[in-house]
This record gives structure tokens, sequence and C-alpha cells, in this order.
């Protein structure tokens, strides 16, 4: 993992419900919503997504685009080269202020130093407990393997419960169907 990204992912779990806070959250999740549209569009060709669909997402590709640059707009940081003789560069937050817009400070250095390293991409929101954190593989969807579980073990009960539902919606059907039937055939009689 990237010298910082513990640093960043530090951050982000930190939430304390200030402003500046969630404003680099939102931004982060923006970051990563942006990376999931650029990966679906190299994973399918435009002609397989449909017009529609890919319309959709360069529009909303448009709008993250827009928010992440008034993010980028707000933040003040300089950037540094080093620390000694390493290949690197290090974006620290310019802003000396205490109170509410230290947590924004704080947090925009951080995305700004995950931006010109590149780890930004590997920040990620787990979508079983919400727990930002850095992953390690490419594919990794989620923090741990209990998180994968725990999500798949839901899917796999909501798909069984539809299915138990759909039997006996389909058996409510056939016995409607074959009452329709009878009582037609009871006036065909009289
Ligand atoms: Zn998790």
């Amino acid at each position: 993992m990237a010298l910082n990204a513990r640093e960043l992912v530090l951050f982000l779990n930190s939430s304390r419900g200030e402003r500046g806070f969630e404003r680099v959250e939102r931004a982060v999740g923006q970051i990563n919503r942006y990376a999931e549209i650029v990966r679906s569009v190299s994973y399918q060709t435009r002609a397989l997504a449909g017009a529609a669909e890919s319309h959709a997402r360069e529009r909303e590709a448009g709008q993250l685009q827009r928010e992440i640059n008034n993010f980028l707009d707000q933040t003040r940081v300089w950037v540094q080269f080093g620390p000694s003789g390493r290949w690197r560069w290090m974006a620290r937050s310019v802003s000396q202020s205490r109170g509410p817009s230290r947590s924004f400070s704080t947090g925009a250095s951080l995305v700004l130093d995950a931006v010109v390293e590149g780890y930004i991409r590997l920040i990620r929101r787990c979508p079983a407990c919400r727990a930002w954190f850095a992953i390690r593989r490419p594919w990794q969807k989620f923090c741990l393997d209990e998180c994968r579980e725990k999500h798949f073990r839901k899917s796999s009960e909501g798909k069984a419960r539809r299915a138990r539902y759909m039997r006996g919606y389909r058996a409510r059907l056939k016995r409607l169907a074959e009452n329709l039937r009878l009582a037609a055939q009871k006036r065909k009689k009289r």
C-alpha cells in the first residue's frame, strides 16, 4: 500500500459529520464513481452497452467531472518533490487554519497527494460495511472476505425468497385458471 493511502483511509473513516470533512468524502466518492464509469466503458464496447445507457453515463461523467474540478478549485496545496532522493511528489496543505475548515484542508491535501501519486485509484468504499479501504488486488470490491461473504449470503437469501414467492405466485395463477375453466364448464352444462 502506498505510504499515505493508510492516512487517507484513516481520515475518511473518522467521519465526524463536519461539513469540511463531508466535502472531502463526497469528492473521493465522486472520483471513485468516475473511475467506475471509465472501467465499465472500457470493459463493454459502446455497442454492447446500448446507446441510451452510454448517453446517461456520459452525462453522469460530465457532471462528476465538473464537481470534482469544483472540489479541486477549492483546495489550497503545494506540491513538493522528495523527500530525500526518492521519486515522489508530495502534496501538502497550505492552509494553517484551525477550526471547522481544518478537516477540509487536511483531507484535501491527502486527496491531492493520492491524485498526484496515483493511489487514489486504490481507495474504495466497501459496499457491505461502508468503510473506506485501499484495495490490495485490482478486482477487490469488499474490505474483508467477511464482508464479501455477508454480501453474497444476503443476496442469495434474497434470491431464494424471490424464488419462493414466484413459485407461490405461479401456483395461485394456475389455481385461478383452473377455477375459471371449471366455472366455464359449469355454465356450458347449464
Ligand atoms: Zn466491509
